[in-house]
Parts: structure tokens; C-alpha cells; sequence
């Protein structure tokens, strides 16, 4: 057979998805073993020196690496186009040990504003007590990007398309910015999937994800990743961080999220459809006084969007008539989508994010980043969308 047929890297992303970073064991198996076991075996005492000397590279420690969980980190490693992967427990782990890892006292670290709630709350209360300047600046304000990246900083963390607003920031613009300035750029693309974006490309240093979400994509299990190209930063800075700080992925849950990587691809094409189809159709409710879809010609960026994405996306945020009142009577009707703050999901799921996801801010720093009394956002699930439909409009 021609080798560059079976080179996985030049599969397309349908087949990396189902069939990279698969590793059978002598049982030969068809579906990715689960390998449950915490530590494993030498063949002789000399067998495990040369291990600890890294003289042999070996399964050694279940928080250093796992068969299952590295078969879980080498087919998202594939799809992302990235040389390393690790991943972690949960997507806030990710976050922490993406961020901590190559930080000390004295660093800065300037980062956009919308942020996930516990992103922000790393970034401008945790960070500062270890003697870390943190800014944030309007992410969708390049201008705003120059002036804060006119100093020497160590990392720049961001996240497009943002929570709630789904504002779009510019990956490339912002690269350059960050590196002109000595900056390793993170980004967390929870929101856009790999699908949908691919940062590296577009000059990030760093790709953060919950896999709880699109990942798994059927609200079963906690799961994040980190991965890059910088080998000196991963080889360096990341891996001892992860290896003794251990927030390590179980291999259970790796399992599960190398079933939900099999069908992702298939499952944002369609998240994306319904998304699409119902952004259209809210944008003709009279109770629905704005719609936010980065696949929409109405969205403020929707060209820059196109450019960096591949789609619109999975989220549609909108503003229901009537403020709170309005927000949570519209929430309460719905018979269909439930009420939840998960995102990603088969299930189509809403919440008000004033006063759930973001009720920690001010008023002020909520307007700051678009949440207004009466804004909502659906993730969009893989159900009927005629179903969905129905649903929004008795509601409405
Ligand atoms: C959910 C989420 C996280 C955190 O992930 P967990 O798996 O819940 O820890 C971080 N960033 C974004 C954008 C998210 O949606």
C-alpha cells in the first residue's frame, strides 16, 4: 500500500476523528480499550531504573500517562494540527495549568474581558495574589490590544467567540500583537471546537478546550485539554507542572471522550445547521429585540467570523422583550429546551446568563461585556429543528 495513504496526518478530519491515535492491544480489538489500572509492571529492577532515567519510555504512573488517556490526547493532537497534547481532569484545569505553568511573580498577563466565568476569575483573583499583573482589555478593540501589549508581557488569554455575547476577536492581529510584545497567546476555543477554528493556524501559541463539552457533547463526563507546538513550553513548563501537580484526566473518562471524538464532526455539522436555522428564524420574532450569530450577516462581525471560523457556531445569544421578567418567563415556557448552564450538548439547552453564569460581576462589568437583563443563550442541540422551533415560538 502507498505509506502516504495510511499517514494519519493526512487523513481528513471525519477519519482522524474516528480512527487516530488508536492503539490495540495483543487482544486486538475493534473499539479503544478502557485501561483501568493506576500503576504498572517491570520486568526486573533494571527495567524500572531505565525507566526512571528515561533511558526507556514506558507506561509508569497513571498521573504521568495512561494507554487509554494517550490514545484520547494523540487523536485530538491529530485533529488540531498540533504536535503535543496533554489533557487534564476538567477544562478549568486546562485553563489553570495552561496559565500557571509559565508564570511566576513580576510576569503580566493581559487577557480579554468576556471571558468564562471561572477563566475570569483565575485570571483577576488568583493570578494577582501570587504577584501577577493581570489587564484586560475590550477583546474586540485592537487598538485596545496595541496599548496593553505596549509592555514586555509573558501571556495573552483569550476567548472567541466570547461568552455570552459571542463577540469574535481577531486570532492573527491579536498573535502578532502578543508576540511583538514577548507573549505566548492562549486560546480558549471551547466555544468555536476544533472544528470549526484551528488557532494554531492562525498563530496562537496555545489551544485550550473543556471536553465536557462539544468533545464529549452528551453531558456525561469532566474532561479539558492542552495542546501546542512549543515543544520548550510543553517539555519544559507544562509537562512537570501537569506530571507533579496532577490534575490528570481518569482513564474512564478518557474513554468516553474518545467514543464523543468519533462523532464530532457529524455532530457540529449539525449543531451548526439548527444553530443557523434558528438564529434566522428568531431574528423575525417581534419579542426577540436582538439576535447574536456569528453566521448571520446582522452579526457586527460576522466577516471576521467567516475568515476565522468555518462556520457560525453551535450558540445563538438573544434578547427577549421585557428584560428579566421577560428572560425567565420565556424560560419557563419552553417545554422542550431545558434549562441548564452546560453548553455542547445533543440536548438544546438555555440560560440566563445575568443571572447564573456571570451573577458574580457588577452590573457595570456585565454591560461591559454585552449581558444585558433580558439576554438568553441556547446551545444549540442535535434535535429536530423543526421541533426546536416550536418550541421558541409557543414560548415566545
Ligand atoms: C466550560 C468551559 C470552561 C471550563 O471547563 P470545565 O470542563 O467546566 O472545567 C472553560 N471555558 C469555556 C469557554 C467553557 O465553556
Amino acid at each position: 500500500m502507498d505509506a502516504k495513504k495510511t499517514d494519519p496526518a493526512n487523513w481528513r478530519s471525519a477519519t482522524k476523528l474516528v480512527r487516530g491515535g488508536t492503539e490495540r492491544s495483543p487482544f486486538q480489538e475493534t473499539s479503544e480499550g478502557l485501561f483501568l489500572t493506576s500503576g504498572y509492571v517491570y520486568d526486573s529492577a533494571e527495567e524500572a531504573e531505565r525507566a526512571f532515567t528515561g533511558d526507556v519510555q514506558r507506561y509508569m504512573y497513571s498521573r504521568y500517562a495512561n494507554p487509554t488517556v494517550t490514545m484520547f490526547e494523540n487523536r485530538l493532537a491529530l485533529l488540531e494540527g498540533a504536535e503535543y497534547c496533554v489533557s487534564t481532569a476538567t477544562g478549568m484545569a486546562a485553563a489553570y495549568a495552561a496559565l500557571t505553568s509559565q508564570l511566576k511573580a513580576g510576569d503580566r498577563v493581559v487577557a480579554s474581558r468576556a471571558l468564562f466565568g471561572s477563566c475570569h476569575y483565575i485570571i483577576t483573583q488568583e493570578l494577582p495574589k501570587f504577584g501577577i499583573e493581570t489587564v484586560l482589555v475590550d477583546g474586540i478593540d485592537l487598538d485596545a490590544w496595541a496599548e496593553a501589549l505596549e509592555e514586555k508581557t509573558q501571556c495573552v488569554f483569550l476567548e472567541t467567540p466570547s461568552n455570552p455575547a459571542l463577540e469574535i476577536i481577531d486570532i492573527k492581529a491579536v498573535s502578532e500583537l502578543a508576540h511583538k510584545a514577548g507573549a505566548l497567546l492562549i486560546i480558549d476555543n471551547v466555544f468555536a471546537t476544533p472544528i470549526l477554528q484551528k488557532p494554531l493556524e492562525l498563530g496562537a501559541d496555545i489551544v485550550m478546550y473543556s471536553a465536557t463539552k462539544h468533545i464529549d457533547g452528551q453531558g456525561r463526563t469532566l474532561g479539558g485539554a492542552i495542546l501546542t507546538n512549543n515543544e520548550d513550553y510543553f517539555e519544559n513548563l507544562l509537562k512537570p507542572f501537569l506530571r507533579h501537580t496532577g490534575p490528570s484526566l481518569s482513564p474512564f473518562n478518557a474513554w468516553v471522550l474518545l467514543k464523543g471524538l468519533e462523532t464530532l464532526d457529524l455532530r457540529v455539522r449539525r449543531h451548526v445547521e439548527n444553530a443557523h436555522v434558528l438564529a434566522k428564524f428568531l431574528e423575525g420574532r417581534k419579542q426577540v429585540t436582538k439576535v447574536l450569530y456569528p453566521g448571520l450577516g446582522s452579526h457586527p462581525q460576522h466577516e471576521l467570523a467567516m475568515r476565522q471560523m468555518t462556520g457560525g457556531g453551535t450558540m445563538v445569544s438573544f434578547e427577549v422583550d421585557g428584560g428579566k421578567d421577560g428572560a425567565f418567563r420565556f424560560l419557563d415556557g419552553l417545554g422542550l429546551i431545558d434549562i441548564s448552564n452546560n453548553l455542547g450538548d445533543a440536548k438544546s439547552l438555555i440560560t440566563h446568563p445575568a443571572t447564573t453564569t456571570h451573577h458574580r460581576l457588577s452590573p457595570e462589568e456585565r454591560m461591559e461585556i454585552g449581558i444585558s437583563d433580558g439576554l438568553v443563550r441556547l446551545s444549540v442541540g442535535l434535535e429536530d429543528v423543526e421541533d426546536l422551533k416550536e418550541d421558541l415560538d409557543q414560548a415566545l
